[in-house]
């Protein structure tokens, strides 16, 4: 008998989802018993607002929702996301330049293999979503990281991303608000990279899905609404996911110029059609609709922000940049690294979220699976008396 051929090499290459292996280690405790208070998740603890949880049950009675609908999404909800993109991006699009995507994951995954050929190299601002360098082997790119600490609140400059440039460069991600750190870029500095990338011919593959949860008054400026000249080498891409609290719901999208959306569609035509028509019709119903439960969670968000910024401030070791954006924060905590806590030493972030799991029944993300080892990821999406206990453990932790 010959041995079985075996897997394929690229996929075995990827690794999983860190966020979602400490949440689910999280959730495993508490499910067995334990007071475990989790910052992992990246996701707001509110329920979807009703009149979209109506307009999806509504939607169940509808047999037309029962068939495939077009792949690239229903025409009426390809209407409200260009209105959206107008209104939220500045950016004037036909519906045809829209596909409706199943979560902004699949929206992200199809915009770097409509617009990556192997062994481009692609800038990744770090620290980075942990999903983006793997969707860019996929594509068989090369992510090369261009890193921005504390000290620069987490976000580049166009210095950095020149010094980073290669002739094998032809694309850049874009993510403000950032997850992981909630770092937000200025008008200027956002028109000072989008004009570095016309200049340069690269892509810009633009998150924009927490572009709506913003504070102190500071607007997430779209890159294609500061620099106009990008959008024919853009692709947005977006979500009811967070600002709506509809992230089971699986419902993202990707704007861009013709010809890239024109080859995503073919791909996604044949990896999943259309999205669950149910879905699509919940998201109608949220971009449409009354938008004060939107407004009420961000300003929930906002109390949070303060309180866990506040909190951890008070951490001898710890540096908090006030987030502006997003419901993480993302301290760094390189003052805690290369001493001994609890009987414990501890070298790297990593090991830090262990301890912190272990000894304070605490779940943040370490910084590793973002980038460079010295920082944890905080969601604040969760409860406010949770939220402050979780802090309390941490102050006792390291008192
Ligand atoms: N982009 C960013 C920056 C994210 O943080 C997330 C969710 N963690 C997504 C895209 C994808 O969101 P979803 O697939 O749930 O719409």
């Amino acid at each position: 008998m010959t041995e079985r051929a075996p897997l394929s090499r690229k996929l075995s290459a990827i690794a999983e989802s860190a966020t979602l292996k400490v949440d689910a280690k999280a959730k495993a405790l508490q499910a067995a018993g334990r007071p475990v208070i989790s910052y992992a998740a990246g996701e707001p603890d509110f329920a979807t607002p009703g009149h979209i949880v109506d307009a999806a049950a509504e939607a169940l009675h509808d047999p037309a929702n029962f068939r495939y609908t077009p792949a690239a999404g229903l025409p009426v909800l390809r209407e409200a996301i260009a209105a959206k993109t107008l209104r939220d991006s500045g950016l004037e699009v036909e519906p045809s330049r829209i596909i409706v995507t199943n979560g902004g994951k699949q929206a992200v995954y199809q915009a770097f293999q409509a617009v990556v050929n192997p062994g481009d190299e692609v800038l990744l601002p770090a620290p980075y979503w942990t999903t983006y360098p793997e969707a860019i082997r996929l594509a068989d790119g090369i992510p090369v990281e261009v890193f921005a600490g504390a000290d620069q609140e987490y976000k580049v400059t166009v210095e950095q991303l020149e010094a980073a440039r290669t002739e094998r460069t032809t694309a850049l991600v874009f993510v403000s608000p950032s997850n992981p750190t909630g770092s937000v870029y200025s008008y200027e500095e956002t028109r000072a990279i989008g004009e570095w990338a016309v200049e340069h011919g690269i892509w810009i593959i633009s998150d924009e899905i927490y572009q709506n949860l913003v504070y102190e008054g500071v607007r997430a400026v779209s890159i294609v609404e500061a620099v106009p000249d990008a959008a024919n080498q853009t692709i947005l891409v977006n979500g009811v996911a967070k600002t709506y609290a509809m992230t089971g719901w699986r419902l993202g999208w990707m704007v861009g110029p013709a010809d890239a959306i024109k080859i995503a569609a073919n791909l996604q035509s044949h990896l999943c059609s259309n999205v669950n028509n149910i879905a699509q019709r919940a998201a109608l119903a949220a971009l449409t609709g009354p938008q004060d439960e939107v407004e009420h969670m961000r300003q929930a968000f906002d109390r949070r922000r303060r309180v866990i910024v506040d909190e951890l401030s008070k951490i001898e070791g710890v540096t908090v940049p006030r987030p502006l954006g997003a419901f993480y924060v993302y301290p760094d905590v390189t003052g805690l690294l290369g001493r001994e806590w609890r009987g414990k030493r501890v070298e790297t972030s990593l090991e830090l979220a262990d301890l912190i799991l272990d000894e304070a029944e605490v779940a943040v993300v370490p910084g590793e699976a973002f980038g460079p080892s010295g920082y944890v990821r905080m969601s604040y999406a969760l409860g406010d008396d949770a939220l402050l206990e979780g802090v309390r453990r941490l102050q006792d932790l390291f008192a």
